[in-house]
This record gives structure tokens, C-alpha cells and sequence, in this order.
């Protein structure tokens, strides 16, 4: 079957009528209408295909409005509801005002603070703008559309980011995720302007990062982890310290030059990330961070066989639970890191660990700790609970978005 390109406009195609008590969700605010909420859909189209990324409006079973939002056939979120104001149209000002809320709300955390700092701009239904993010790098922005609604009105998106941030560049960034869960193909680099030639140098706390914005890890850089990075370093003086999963050094780096640290190993396994780290090294001048190539569980094994000590420990680890049915195997995988990192620390040693997994949630996180703190017989104090900087808020009407943890730890 043939698929037809999605529709973009702001005019209303249908109404979705939910199951009857299954709009409790949607008077809370909570964008995603799943297949499985909804009873019937009327709309002028008999095919639902020819819906896909048209604006649909959303009806209790008794008929009263609920929402305001765009459709896909092919995703399990069949709906994603932008307005809950029935007199609001999804049109061409309504998306640059979403924009423009989005990027205020950064200026009163302070970011995007200089030419050549980064900073995530939209982070999609925290800022209520469900399947967009858009990431700045200096002058450069990346757009990572992860739902067909954003993905078909792209050109639009476009056309106001730029006019709002005058950018030389926009940079499109597509995961298998759009595609998998969307049914939505996008390809191509570049949306406006220019890539940067040679590697783009970024800042952070005053430390410079080069990134990749078409070839990096997330859309280039970890931005989530920036405050984080800061505020660990805090407790890092005069200490020797491994930064487990480093990517671009950015723990290491800040452990070196914010908090003066003696000395650090950074270990990831991705070559490349590596090289980008010692080439982030030689730029600040930094002369005290070993930089290895290893898989973070041997090499902790490795690290703990040999005997080895370190007085502080950064855990960074990529995501590993999609989903809650897989939380067992990730809170074991974390317990082994975890355990691990505090039989290489001293008593009084600092422990930060890390997890982006969304569906472990901090009590689970917790609880892990409890575990190794029972089996290493070590206190484990919490000195510090935190989680992803500013710049990726969390709606309360869509906790989904709430995944990074971030504890800071003294072991005893
Ligand atoms: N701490 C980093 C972000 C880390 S993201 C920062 O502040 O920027 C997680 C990292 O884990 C990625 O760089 C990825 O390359 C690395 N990684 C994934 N699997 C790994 C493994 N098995 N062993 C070591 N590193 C791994």
C-alpha cells in the first residue's frame, strides 16, 4: 500500500471519539492519545492513512472537547494533542508562539548565555511541542524531529527558528526511532544555511568542547549532564578520579579544570568519542586526564582484579532499559557498576552515578544503591539529588520526560 504524504495544514480533518472513561489523562493535560484510547474517528477520509499528520480534534465519548492535536496511523501514539482551548488553531502563529515560549523559557534560565555556548532550545512535550527537539550548538542549531506531526511541518519550524534565532546553519538529526515508531522517513543534513566547517567549538562552564553535529552521540553533545558536570566537580580536589563512560571527557575535563582535581583515567568505548576527548584535552591544555578506549564493565573489573583505587567515581552509563518490562536486567546492570565503582573508592571516597533510563525511576535507582550498600557492607550517603539541567524542563502533565537522575554520593 502506497502511503500519502502527510497533511500539514491547520485545518481541522476530524474528531476522535475516546472509549468511554478514558479522557481522564487528556483533562490532565497528557498529550499522547494511544490507539488503544480511542473508540472511533470521523473524519471526511474513509482511509485513516490519508489523515496522517492532519489536525484532528478530540472528543469524550459524550462529544465534549478534550483536546486539539495531530494524527498518525502509524504510530501507537495515534494523536498528539498540542492545545487543550478549543479555540485554538494549530495554524502558522501557533507553532511560532510554542517557539517562542520555548526559547524564552531558556533565557530565564539564563541559557543560551554566549555566542558559543550550547543549549537544548525545544524539548518536545516539556514545552509542549510533542516529537520536536532542537539543540543549539554557537551558531548552529540541530533539529531532531522524533514525531511525524514535527517531522511534516518541518519547512515551517524551520523558517521561525531561524527568524528567532538567526542561526548560520540548521542541521537536521533523524534516529531509527522516527522511523520504527512514526512510520515517518526523513532524510538529509542540512535544512538551512551552513554546516560548520571543520569541528565546531562549543563552551561549557568555560571549558571548550569540539562537537559533531551531523556524526556525535545525541545530537552531538550530552547537554542534560552540564550542570551536573559542574556541580560534581565540587568534590573532586586534590582527588584521583575516574570518569567510567566519558564520551567527550566532559566529567574528566571539569573534574580537572573546575574542581582541580589530582589526576583522572576517562574510559568509553567508542573510539571516536576518545579521540574527540584527548583532542578536548589538548585544547584546554589540560595535562592530568589519561584517556583509554575500553568497555566500561570489563574495565571496572579489570580496575578492581588489580587492585586499584580511585577517591572518586563518575558512572555515566548509556541508557540501558527502554521500556519497564527490561527494568530488571537494567537495575542489574546498574547494581554491577555500581558495586564495583564503591569497591574501587576508599571510605570516604565520592561516588556519582548516573542513569538516563526513563522507566527506572529514582526510588528504583535507590533501591539498587541499598542492594550494593547491603552487599558491600558500605554506608552509601546521598549528599546531592539531582537531574538534568534546566534547559530540559520537565512537564509536570508528562513525567515521561523525567529521566536523568544524577546522585552524588559520599562512601563510607
Ligand atoms: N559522561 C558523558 C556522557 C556519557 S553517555 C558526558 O558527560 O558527556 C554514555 C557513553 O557510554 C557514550 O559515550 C557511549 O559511547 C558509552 N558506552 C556505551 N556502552 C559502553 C560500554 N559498554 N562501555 C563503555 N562505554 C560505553
Amino acid at each position: 500500500m502506497t502511503h500519502a504524504p502527510p497533511i500539514a495544514d491547520a485545518a481541522v480533518r476530524g474528531t476522535a471519539v475516546l472509549k468511554p472513561r478514558r479522557a481522564r489523562p487528556f483533562f490532565a493535560r497528557h498529550p499522547w492519545v494511544l490507539d488503544s484510547a480511542i473508540g472511533r474517528v470521523d473524519a471526511v477520509q474513509e482511509d485513516g492513512a490519508a489523515l496522517d499528520g492532519a489536525v484532528i480534534d478530540v472528543t469524550t465519548s459524550r462529544g465534549e472537547f478534550v483536546g486539539r492535536g495531530i494524527y498518525n496511523s502509524r504510530s501507537r501514539i495515534r494523536i498528539r494533542l498540542y492545545t487543550f482551548d478549543p479555540d485554538e488553531a494549530l495554524d502558522e502563529h501557533f507553532w511560532r508562539g510554542r517557539l517562542e515560549s520555548a526559547i524564552d523559557t531558556r533565557r530565564l534560565c539564563g541559557l543560551p548565555e554566549t555566542s558559543d555556548g550550547a543549549a537544548r532550545l525545544v524539548f518536545s512535550e516539556a514545552d509542549g511541542l510533542s516529537g520536536l527537539i532542537v539543540d543549539r550548538y554557537a551558531d548552529y542549531l540541530v533539529v531532531h524531529p522524533t514525531a511525524l506531526a514535527c517531522a511534516s511541518r518541518l519547512d515551517l519550524l524551520v523558517e521561525h527558528l531561524t527568524d528567532l534565532m538567526s542561526p548560520r546553519g540548521v542541521v537536521l538529526r533523524v534516529d531509527s526511532a522516527l522511523s520504527q515508531l512514526e512510520g515517518c522517513e526523513l532524510s538529509g543534513d542540512l535544512l538551512w544555511g551552513e554546516v560548520p566547517e571543520g569541528p565546531l567549538v562549543i563552551r561549557e562552564h568555560g571549558i571548550g568542547y569540539q562537537v559533531d553535529l551531523t556524526g556525535g552521540q545525541k545530537t552531538g553533545a550530552y547537554l542534560d549532564q552540564r550542570d551536573n558536570r559542574r556541580q560534581s566537580a565540587r568534590y573532586m580536589a586534590e582527588r584521583r578520579v575516574l570518569d567510567m563512560f566519558c564520551y567527550t571527557g566532559g566529567f574528566a575535563l571539569s573534574a580537572s579544570m573546575l574542581g582541580s582535581a589530582a589526576s583522572v583515567l576517562a574510559v568509553d568505548s567508542s573510539r571516536k568519542a576518545i579521540e574527540t576527548a584527548r583532542a578536548n584535552s589538548q585544547l584546554n591544555g589540560v595535562g592530568n586526564v589519561e584517556f583509554e578506549v575500553g568497555s566500561g564493565f570489563e574495565t571496572l573489573d579489570r580496575l578492581v582484579g588489580s587492585g586499584e583505587r580511585f577517591d572518586a567515581v563518575v558512572l555515566d552509563p548509556p541508557k540501558f532499559a527502554s521500556g519497564r518490562r527490561k527494568l530488571d536486567d537494567a537495575l542489574r546492570a546498574y547494581h554491577r557498576l555500581n558495586r564495583q565503582a564503591v569497591s574501587l573508592l576508599p571510605p570516604g571516597g565520592v561516588l556519582v552515578t548516573c542513569s538516563c533510563s526513563g522507566s527506572v525511576t529514582p526510588d528504583d535507582f535507590l533501591a539498587m544503591l541499598a542492594g550494593v550498600s547491603q552487599q558491600t557492607g558500605r554506608d552509601i550517603q546521598v549528599l546531592e539529588s539531582r537531574g538534568a539541567s534546566p534547559d530540559h524542563p520537565v512537564r509536570v502533565s508528562c513525567l515521561e520526560n523525567e529521566y536523568l537522575k544524577c546522585f552524588i554520593c559520599r562512601v563510607q
